[in-house]
């Protein structure tokens, strides 16, 4: 797999202290995205770094691993490396190792994959398959029948909503779709327009009045509550 990035973060990308690795690559290109480096596939900043590697890296590591912690793997999008993750999510598995992934759910492999995470953060970025294609470049099916399927199991997930001011500032769009499943197991956090990666698009950067006001964020938290769906903050 090729590692962008890694380094302990506390709470974040899941519970306690956590090994975090950045995966290179993402399908989808979120034009807001601020990992902009992290989307094509080859980077020469990358290091391809065998499985076998990394697994000795997080036991040595092990010790770090306090109030609940573990491994993350994020990206990008670390379910591009479903092949190599999988074996090595069994072996974390048998060794006792907490496990997370953040993930933008659209691989058709996250539900195998899932079987051994113990802690599965979900992107929601947009209901609407048009808008969704045009501000990510790719199509939301298998995001959105990955998400119902978690509910509908009765997995505990953490989702994130992205807000996006001209982008998703709706949140019946959201509630709509959350409501015809059974989120009595899930959280969600709502994360507010930044413009910390612009340097990294430059001039292609393409995003324009897209902070959303606290107002908007306030409004998702009550709506979002008043349908019984559970918000928190990391
Ligand atoms: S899914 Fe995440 S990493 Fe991929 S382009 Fe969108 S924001 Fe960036």
């Amino acid at each position: 797999m090729k590692i962008l990035a890694k380094g302990f973060n506390y709470s974040q990308d899941g519970p306690g202290n956590r090994l975090v690795y950045h995966l290179q690559g993402c399908n989808f290109a979120c034009r807001w995205c601020s990992n902009a480096d992290m989307i094509p596939l080859d980077n020469p900043a990358s290091r391809e770094t065998g499985a076998d590697e990394v697994y000795d890296e997080i036991m040595r590591s092990r010790m770090m691993f306090f109030d609940g912690g573990g491994v993350t793997f994020t990206g990008g999008e670390c379910t591009l490396y479903s092949d190599e993750l999988l074996p090595l999510f069994r072996r974390l598995r048998e060794e006792g190792i907490s496990v997370c992934i953040e993930t933008n759910a659209s691989s058709p492999r996250l539900r195998e994959l899932s079987e051994y995470v113990d802690f599965l953060i979900a992107d929601l970025k947009i209901v609407d398959e048009d808008r969704h294609r045009r501000m990510t470049g790719c199509s939301n099916r298998e995001t959105l029948s990955n998400i119902a399927y978690f509910l509908d199991s009765g997995r505990e997930i953490h989702i994130r909503i992205p807000l996006i001011n001209g982008v998703n500032t709706d949140p019946g769009e959201f509630i709509d779709f959350l409501k015809r499943h059974d989120t009595s197991h899930a959280d969600f956090e709502f994360l507010p327009y930044h413009e910390y990666g612009r340097e990294k698009w430059g001039a292609e950067y393409e995003m324009k009045d897209a902070f959303i006001t606290p107002e908007t964020e306030r409004r998702f938290k009550e709506e979002f509550e008043k349908n019984g769906l559970k918000t928190i903050k990391t």
